[in-house]
């Protein structure tokens, strides 16, 4: 696969921090964040409002890191061995997340590749936790809703929303091919929500112990409502839950 020959070059990266990861099976591991800028799809949740980093997906800012930034902080947190490659939708960017695999193999480092499934990279080093949030029907722009920066949501929005959405094909050859994965979806406590989630649990064949049920919201207020229903709903259902403790701990605050 392509490489990044010029690692002085600025990348669609636009954010590059160190966290704890507060989602999903690797939970509460320190870890470095690779924001990407980019993203097929454009998410709108109604009430829980649009894609929660619509800064690289609806209104995409450009990206301001080079591949040496990337090196410099894990060369400046020598204890950090994990990478949550995040987004946007950093599958849109084959290259860079090739040469990602080839750093973190020199350096042991687990990445975890945030993606909705839009397109299946062959890396040359399989990346090692696939986290897989699939769009489903709630996310789909409602025709005149109000983007973050003040465009009106059209057809057009929509059809670019819905083009790679739940690209069944892909997903499958990305689980297939990557060495672990786990299925994180985001539940916005319907059960017309709860019925997509599962049918796709069960057409793609994933286990419920690979399953991380994650509550809608992207604000402390929307989210702490929704923590008791996904607790009990968990519980009941058999599957995982997972909460968002960055928004819990830090609000609409980037970078964290
Ligand atoms: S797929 Fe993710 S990054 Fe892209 S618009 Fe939807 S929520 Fe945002």
């Amino acid at each position: 696969m392509k490489r990044i020959e010029d690692y002085d070059k600025v990348l669609p990266v636009l954010e590059l921090y160190r966290c704890v990861q507060s989602e999903g099976s690797r939970f509460g591991r320190p870890t470095i964040a690779v924001r990407t800028t980019g993203c097929t799809h454009r998410c709108f949740f109604g009430e829980g409002g649009w894609c929660d980093s619509w800064y690289t997906s609806i209104h995409p800012e450009k990206g301001t890191f080079t591949f040496n930034d990337i090196i410099k902080i894990y060369d400046d947190n020598p204890h950090i061995k994990e990478m949550m490659l995040t987004g946007g939708s950093p599958t849109m960017h084959p290259a860079l997340v090739n040469e990602l695999t080839h750093f973190a193999n020199e350096r042991d480092i687990i990445i975890t590749i945030e993606t909705e499934g839009s397109h299946f990279l062959d890396t040359d080093y399989p990346i090692s936790l696939i986290s897989l949030s699939p769009k489903f029907s709630n996310s789909i722009p409602v025709l005149g809703a109000i983007t973050p920066q003040g465009k009106v949501a059209d057809e057009r929005m929509i059809k670019q929303h819905n083009k790679f959405r739940l690209n069944y094909e892909k997903i499958r050859q990305t689980l297939d091919y990557h060495k672990d994965y786990h299925y994180k979806p985001v539940w916005d406590g319907t059960d017309e929500n709860l019925k997509e989630i599962e049918a796709f649990r069960v057409k793609m064949e994933i286990p419920k112990d690979k399953t991380y049920i994650m509550p809608a919201g992207d604000t402390r207020e929307t989210l702490i409502k929704m923590y008791p229903l996904v607790f009990e709903m968990c519980a009941e259902k058999g599957y995982n839950m997972t909460g968002r403790d960055h928004i819990i701990a830090f609000d609409t605050e980037r970078g964290v």
